[in-house]
């Protein structure tokens, strides 16, 4: 991982510490306390699917700038810290594509440690399967060049489609919506803000209630 010379905190420079059982960059100054765990970064991404003349279709949006120009990829990108994923994935989905929906589960994630791809931190990347609401695709043409619903043969006839979003556009189309992890019932979910819970839904709970 990237190397830290200062404390974030109070500036100090920072020095070596063993710390639950490996050796960490740490503050000297014990009254500070801060350790570097590393960093890390949590993206989203959204298959938002829609019937179009009898055939499903997958939201799709261009790339328009470096990293990977052009290339076509689910819309989504990272999570603000203060932000719950669920939110973070219907922002950018509306943000980048026009798009409105609403998230129903997640499919797939990715996990992947820093320098690895190229990232600068260990990432985690969720696929979430969207409900379609309303809205035409549209776009910026500076960030996202072009947007629009394609489906897999189309995808197929189309240059520089990402595997990683064609994967998960598969993955939601061979399962059952609400199949994957979903946010928690309406008890749980509201238990405290900026706190949520996803679990499987399809699951017989009273069998654990005997
Ligand atoms: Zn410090």
């Amino acid at each position: 991982m990237a190397t830290m010379n200062f404390c974030p905190r109070c500036a100090s420079e920072l020095t070596i510490k063993n710390d639950g059982g490996r050796d960490r960059q740490a503050c000297p100054d014990g009254a500070c306390g801060f350790v570097h765990f590393g960093d890390f970064s949590i993206g989203c991404a959204g298959v938002v699917l829609r019937q179009e003349s009898g055939m499903v279709k997958a939201l799709l949006v261009q790339r328009g700038q470096n990293p990977f120009a052009g290339s076509w990829q689910l819309p989504g990108g990272y999570a603000e810290h203060d932000e719950l994923l669920s939110v973070a994935v219907e922002r950018e989905v509306e943000e980048e594509a026009g798009v409105v929906a609403k998230v129903n589960d997640v499919v797939a994630f990715r996990h992947s440690l820093a320098g690895t791809t190229g990232g600068p931190s260990t990432n985690i990347y969720m696929i979430f399967r969207l409900n379609y609401l309303n809205g035409e695709p549209k776009f910026d043409g500076d960030e996202i060049a072009d947007a629009g619903f394609f489906s897999l043969d189309e995808m197929a006839e189309m240059e520089a489609v990402q595997g990683l979003s064609r994967w998960g556009i598969e993955q939601a189309l061979v399962t059952k919506p609400g199949s994957g992890l979903s946010a928690g019932g309406e008890e749980l979910r509201n238990q405290r803000p900026g706190w949520q819970l996803f679990g499987l839904e399809d699951v017989d709970m009273k069998s654990l209630r005997r």
